[in-house]
């Protein structure tokens, strides 16, 4: 029987699934941390290893996501946050000279779209944006069915555009990137700068609170951090009616912990979406859907691709 790995490389741990043909039940599972004794790559060939079938089975490919930047094409990861020893790393080649197998190797947001694309919010739908909003901001874009990649690989970086010039400084480098006001980090961020300013809240000003006392002080009724919601919530719809000019799509997924907040942050959201789309066109056959595999996401979006490669 063809079987399929699904592997989902974190900034601290790793985790590898085995899958049947034509299943999302992996026969085995396991994960473990990227730091030990080993480096990362040989912890990733262990891990794999000790997953490796026995007869009856032919694994028919290997499918990665990986945090970016790297090139899907390639395969080479150009750096990897929290595995500093990874900077130009051919992981694709690595990998498929250790097992003879072919390997795939994508983004973990863009992964993450895939997954919902194919088994999650997105099935049936075949112009969809996705985004998970949590510390940072990630995305990925399938347009006609086909996941959008770009030159090298580099498309769809939705969380990095500037929607606020001059704005705070984002994860980047950058200033006023969707990210740096509508992430997680972004959200407390503000209300720390707030804090620190002398504005009256629920929220201690030392130590620095983080997106999740926001979110619960949000719940109850401290006007800062609800004012902070929003605030993220208003940017994302604007972020996102600039990205139903660019794609149309009928669906766009949102997942990650800032979406948890409730209606502080989405009512401002869907206010902003429609203050500033071109045309109400563009929500007419629009479905904004909260994500449905979690963190299963980028691991089912890698078996997406380790299927699609070797079908
Ligand atoms: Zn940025």
């Amino acid at each position: 029987m063809d079987a399929y790995f699904a592997i989902d490389i974190g900034g601290t741990q790793l985790r590898a699934g085995l899958y049947p043909a034509d299943s999302t039940n992996p026969l085995v599972m396991k994960k473990i941390s990227t730091r030990g004794k080993e480096s990362a790559v040989n912890r990733l060939i262990g891990l794999i290893s000790d997953l490796w079938p026995g007869d009856g089975f032919t694994v028919q490919g290997i499918g990665a996501a990986a945090p970016g930047p790297l090139d899907s094409k390639t395969g080479v990861i150009y750096k990897a946050p929290n595995i500093p020893a990874w900077k130009n790393l051919p992981l694709r080649q690595i990998l498929e000279d250790h097992f003879q197998v072919p390997v795939t190797l994508g983004n973990d947001a863009n992964l993450a779209a895939l997954g919902e694309w194919r088994y999650g919010a997105g099935k049936g739908h075949h112009d969809l944006i996705y985004f998970t909003i949590s510390t940072g901001i990630g995305g990925g874009v399938i347009s006609a069915d086909q996941l959008i990649l770009g030159h090298r690989g580099l498309a769809t970086e939705l969380g990095h555009v500037t929607i606020m010039d001059d704005g705070p400084l984002c994860g980047c480098g950058q200033r006023g990137h969707l990210e740096a006001i509508s992430s997680g980090t972004g959200i407390a961020k503000y209300v720390n700068e707030q804090l620190a300013l002398g504005r009256s809240s629920s929220l201690p000003k030392d130590p620095p609170v983080s997106a999740r006392q926001v979110s619960e002080a949000a719940a109850a009724g401290d006007p800062l951090a609800i004012e902070a919601l929003q605030r993220a919530g208003h940017y994302m719809g604007v972020a996102i009616a600039n990205y139903l000019h660019i794609f149309n799509p009928t669906i766009v997924i949102l997942g990650g912990g800032v979406t948890h907040s409730g209606p502080v942050f989405f009512e401002p959201l869907h206010a902003a979406l429609r203050s500033y789309v071109l045309s109400s066109m563009y929500l007419q056959d629009l479905v904004i859907s909260e994500a449905a595999l979690g963190d299963e996401a980028g691991l089912m979006g890698a078996l997406v691709l380790a299927q699609s490669h070797t079908s």
